[in-house]
């Protein structure tokens, strides 16, 4: 699957070209992980995902919508429904999760599914980034503030602390730190793929305080810790 747009990283990730970077963002690399994080899913597509990054394939959308108003509104109902889809799946998927089934499958391709969760999240932020990171939000959930010592899961029947996951702050943006916030798993959860403001302005540990230190944090003071490639 090697060729003019597919290549390994440095650190062994498997990347995609965008096809159409190169028109609408010619000052960025146009290099991105494969994966859903970057592409959408394209089943008739012999690779599985699209040629062409999510962010470019918004704006020929937007273009499309444009020239042809009266198509929008058919469409919107099209996504509605597809966004219907996702949620049963993922309902779906959450049951199948508790089933012995799903438990065998797993332990049998754990490996797959390590590698998996490595490359869809993280692999672009170092060990001295991610703890810089978690010390600028003084060691506590970006979003309600739960201390990581408190951060507790349960491993082969024994709970141990947990780290935190690095929460993509835009769930269309990078990899990279100015994209990275520490949040416990039941936030990470809940924000899911909504929109920051509205989703954490109605949060029941809403602080002020915490929105303005994100903030902060992804538009000036990330940058201080960055390792640029
Ligand atoms: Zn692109
Ligand atoms: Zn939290």
């Amino acid at each position: 699957m090697v060729n003019a747009n597919f290549r390994i990283n440095d650190d062994g990730v498997l990347e995609q070209k965008c096809n159409k970077h190169h028109l609408n963002f010619p000052d960025e690399n146009p290099w991105m992980p494969f994966n859903t994080d970057y592409f959408y899913k394209h089943n008739t597509c012999k690779t599985g995902l699209f040629p062409t990054c999510i962010r470019c394939w918004g704006i020929k959308t937007d273009k499309w919508q444009k020239d042809n108003p009266e198509a929008k509104r058919i469409s919107k109902k099209k996504y509605d429904a597809k966004d219907e889809r996702v949620l049963i799946r993922r309902e779906y998927a959450t049951e199948l999760r508790k089933t012995d089934y799903h438990k065998k499958y797993y332990h049998a391709n754990s490996d797959q599914f390590k590698q998996y969760n490595y490359q869809h999240t993280n692999h672009r932020i170092t060990k001295e980034e991610w703890i810089a990171c978690k010390q600028y939000f003084n060691n506590c959930c970006a979003y309600c503030g739960l201390p990581i010592e408190d951060h507790i899961g349960k491993y082969n029947g024994k709970v141990k602390q947990r780290d935190f996951q690095k929460d993509h702050f835009y769930h269309d943006g990078g990899n990279q730190l100015n994209n990275c916030i520490p949040s416990c798993k039941k936030c990470n959860t809940r924000k899911w793929q909504f929109d920051f403001e509205e989703w954490y302005k109605k949060q029941p540990f809403y602080s002020k305080e915490r929105y303005n230190c994100i903030i902060q944090w992804l538009t000036e003071d990330c940058y201080q810790y960055m390792k640029f490639e």
